[in-house]
């Protein structure tokens, strides 16, 4: 699998990737404008191969995240580490600190016709108002 970490900005992104199966690795840069980013993915669903993107959470990547999902690529999405709002899901109380985090795996989404997997970090807290 090829492992595509992505720095996406709006016009251009900043890929960073890792073949987990030779360990061959390099890096290089997109653009959205003309299509460059597009041909890369596109050329690597042609040639068969299969890819995993991380990305970190943001509102301006929402038509970049549906055409992976065309691809039928793997997604990961990702907060950023100074954004974390942690909310303790019993009482709502804001917390700092995650003890644990996990992944969960949300496949067949219906918002697309096309079969995709979107892998969501999640956080597990402690609360002190919970025994
Ligand atoms: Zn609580």
């Amino acid at each position: 699998m090829l492992i595509i970490g992505c720095d996406y900005h709006p016009s251009v992104q900043h890929i960073a990737w890792i073949d987990s199966e030779t360990g061959e690795c390099s890096e290089r840069q997109l653009r959205h404008s003309d299509g460059e980013a597009e041909k890369f993915y596109r050329d690597l669903k042609a040639k068969g191969v299969k890819v995993g993107v991380g990305i970190e959470a943001t509102g301006h990547a929402r038509w970049f995240e549906r055409w992976l999902a065309e691809l039928e690529l793997k997604l990961w999405v990702r907060r950023k580490r100074g954004n974390r709002k942690l909310v303790c899901s019993g009482c709502g109380r804001k917390l700092a600190e995650a003890y644990d985090t996990y992944e969960r795996e949300v496949r067949d989404l219906p918002c697309f016709e096309f079969r995709t997997t979107v892998v969501v970090e999640l956080y597990r807290v402690r609360c002190p108002g919970v025994d």
